[in-house]
């Protein structure tokens, strides 16, 4: 594996994840940010289902599932009167739910992680500015400690610095859309009535909406708009004034810890990287927090791109590699970025006449079981399917296929994603013989971690739509990639000649 010297710059959630993403997979990476000490606000609550999966698969859920509280549904009134309650309970996935996690903590455990596997961040440093060369990428950083400038080169500069990227604005990226012309408020908050506490809460009257999110601390998040541009500092006289207007009970506000007014931005980057230059989390996409996708996006660029990193340490495509990056996440980022816009105009509406189309048909909607599934598994981030990429052999939109990503289930008694826990390929073989699984391993241009799947386990045949014996094989950022009759190698072969130089 050629050594590569890579630049993070943010040490926020997504750069935490990408540095133990890349540690995972044996590349060195340095990872720098500017602040001195841990963010210690909460910022983004929810890990949706999608996330878990991932971080399950890296081991590492069990600590978020400690500190976190189980949100397993949404519930909405208007004017009084239950419109409609969305259950996440039927989600296919372990984490039917969302994990109720303030950022602080869900960074602090990704430190310990990354601590653990021999990483580190370097706090008070920040990235000043840089230039592409022929040589590589030259950087200048600031030490806000020692109040000296360092110039170094770097082959890979990775901006996961937020929505006002220093690296984006040094590239030709055109990031694209617009400003709400709101200013919303949030409070952390203890409640005392009748609000539940595994439910998000929303409430719609005359003055438009207000949300509670249940925190594990036992406080209560509440978030609204103001319904014009107004950036006085929130009080906890106004969120009570608000909760007595739209809440058919009663309930007391008290002891706010953070209390915020914040504007809302939706906008994505054109393209996701300029050669070496690869932009991740907000610094590529930035949005209203209506369902709770910012983070989670981002992390999921950094899982995306981790291991492409990887293969290209070990010689694989780097043009393709980084092309299938852009690609597949900025076409989730898209669509992230246009459905939490609308649903954030859903929730701003004050027409009348609009608010009671919103309120005849949503509960009407959301009895039916195919929508429930869509919102849910939209929501829950569970079905992004990658279409468009040349790493992903004919992609198909269905469970088990191309595109998709790795389902769990029972293999011989244990976890299949237990057996994933490798910064490897996985091929999943269903029947066949030893020799076919060895000729297999011979059309992998190395080893992958290949799991064969006897007839025993019918729960894994079913989800994977298996009728007769053949192989899926999963990238290591658990999407499938390809799949093939069991003596069928044209796709797996086609597949490594898009990642390897084979
Ligand atoms: C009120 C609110 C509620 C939200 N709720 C949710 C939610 O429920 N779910 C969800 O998924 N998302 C939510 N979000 C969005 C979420 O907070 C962001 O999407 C997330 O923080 C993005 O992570 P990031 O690592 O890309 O950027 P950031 O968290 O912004 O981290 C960027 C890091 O880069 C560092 N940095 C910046 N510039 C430099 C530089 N030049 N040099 C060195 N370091 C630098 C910063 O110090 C910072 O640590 C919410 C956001 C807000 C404001």
């Amino acid at each position: 594996m050629r050594e590569l010297n890579c630049l993070i710059v943010g040490a926020g959630p997504v750069g935490l994840t990408l540095a133990t993403e890349l540690e995972f997979f044996g590349v060195k990476a340095r990872l720098i940010d500017k602040s001195l000490a841990p963010a210690t606000e909460s910022r983004a609550l929810a890990l949706w289902s999608r996330t878990l999966e991932h971080l399950a698969l890296r081991g590492e859920v069990e600590a978020f599932i400690e500190q976190g509280l189980k949100m397993n549904g949404i519930e909405a009134y208007s004017n009084g009167v239950r419109l409609f309650k969305l259950d996440f309970g039927r989600l296919r996935t372990p984490y039917p739910y969302a994990l109720i996690v303030p950022q602080f903590m869900t960074e602090k455990i990704l430190t310990a992680h990354l601590m653990g596997q021999g990483g580190r961040i370097e706090r008070g440093v920040e990235l000043r500015s840089y230039e592409v060369t022929d040589h590589g990428i030259e950087v200048v950083l600031w030490n806000h400690e020692s109040n000296q400038e360092e110039k170094t080169c770097v082959d890979y500069l990775f901006g996961c610095d937020g929505a006002h990227s220093v690296v984006r604005h040094g590239l030709n990226i055109h990031f694209q859309g617009s400003a709400e012309e709101e200013t919303w408020i949030l409070g952390d908050v203890d409640v005392e009535g009748p609000l539940s506490r595994d439910t998000l809460s929303s409430f719609f009257s005359k003055k438009g909406a207000l949300a509670f999110i249940p925190m594990p601390n036992g406080q209560v998040r509440l978030f609204s708009s103001r319904g014009c541009i107004d950036d006085r500092p929130v009080t906890l006289e106004e969120l009570q004034s608000l909760a007595d207007d739209a809440c058919p009970f009663k309930l007391t506000l008290s002891n706010p810890t953070w209390l915020t007014p914040f504007k809302i931005n939706e906008r994505v980057g054109n393209h996701y990287h300029d050669g070496r230059v690869i932009l991740l989390g907000d610094a590529a996409h930035i949005h209203s927090p209506a369902g709770g996708q910012g983070m989670n996006t981002g992390m999921q660029d950094a899982i995306n791109l981790g291991w492409k990193i990887a293969e290209i340490a070990k010689g694989g495509r780097e043009d393709i590699l980084l092309a299938s990056y852009g690609l597949e996440r900025r076409h989730v980022g898209k669509e992230v970025v246009e459905r939490a816009t609308r649903m954030t105009h859903m929730i701003m509406m004050r027409n009348p006449l609009l608010v009671k189309l919103r309120n005849f048909v949503f509960p009407k909607l959301v009895k039916l079981p195919k929508i429930v599934k869509a919102l849910t598994e939209t929501m829950s981030e569970i079905s992004i399917f990658y279409k468009q990429s040349p790493l992903v052999i004919g992609p198909h939109d269905h469970p088990g296929h191309p595109g998709t990503r790795l389902l769990e289930g029972q293999l011989d008694g244990a976890s299949l994603y237990a057996r994933c826990r490798v910064p490897q390929h996985t091929l999943l073989v269903f029947g066949g013989r030893e020799s076919d699984h060895k000729a297999l391993q011979r059309a992998c241009p190395y080893p992958v971690n290949l799991i064969a799947i006897g007839e025993t386990n019918q729960g894994l045949y079913q989800a994977y739509h298996v009728r007769s014996p053949c192989w899926i094989l999963v990238r290591p950022d658990h999407y499938l990639a390809a799949r093939g009759g069991i003596t069928d190698f044209k796709h797996l072969q086609q597949y490594f000649k898009e990642v390897t130089l084979h």
